[in-house]
């Protein structure tokens, strides 16, 4: 049985924290799936297609990767796709609080599927999408933060 991981989020925009992750665990799994989630709650900067696009471009390289979008439950888009472990990143304590929540919670629905962290390094540990977005609203330069095939249009 292959071990697919679903690494969801709302990747807005998708940073080098993310890619790190999903890069660093392909030696657990033999296929990992980024699914951009369609969440009615967040205001997102950049569209759904846009996001979608710039992930297959980070991963041209690996056919390991493969990346989608879905909306409802995580847990039931890891059904549709028989993902068996969801993977997240840790950067900080808060990110424990938080994760530890939306872990547990996944774990009650659907008790067949693991939740993975994998550490950020330490040098991405202070890297987010919101903080990306800060830069790039007031016109600052936020290259340095996403992988090279991500171009922000001035
Ligand atoms: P969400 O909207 O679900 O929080 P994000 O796109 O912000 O989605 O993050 C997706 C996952 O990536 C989360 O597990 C988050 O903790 C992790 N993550 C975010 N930034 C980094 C980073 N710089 N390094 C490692 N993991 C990160």
């Amino acid at each position: 049985m292959s071990r697919i991981a679903l690494f969801p989020g709302s990747f807005d925009p998708f940073t080098i924290g993310h890619e790190s992750i999903v890069r660093r665990s392909l030696s657990l799994f033999d296929h990992v799936i980024v699914a951009v989630g369609q969440n009615s709650t967040k205001a997102n900067l950049f569209s759904l297609q846009q996001r979608v696009s710039w992930i297959k471009e980070v991963f041209a390289d690996t056919d390991k990767v493969s990346v989608s979008s879905y909306s409802g439950l995580t847990v039931d888009y890891c059904k549709e796709v028989k993902a068996r472990f969801i993977l997240r990143g840790l950067r900080t304590s808060a990110d424990f609080g938080f994760e530890r929540g939306i872990g547990q919670v996944n774990k009650a629905l659907l008790p067949s599927v693991e939740t993975v962290f994998i550490l950020a390094l330490p040098e991405h540990s202070a890297i987010s999408s919101t903080i990306i977005r800060d830069i790039i609203r007031n016109g600052g330069n936020a290259s340095q933060f996403v992988p090279d095939v991500i171009k922000f249009d001035k």
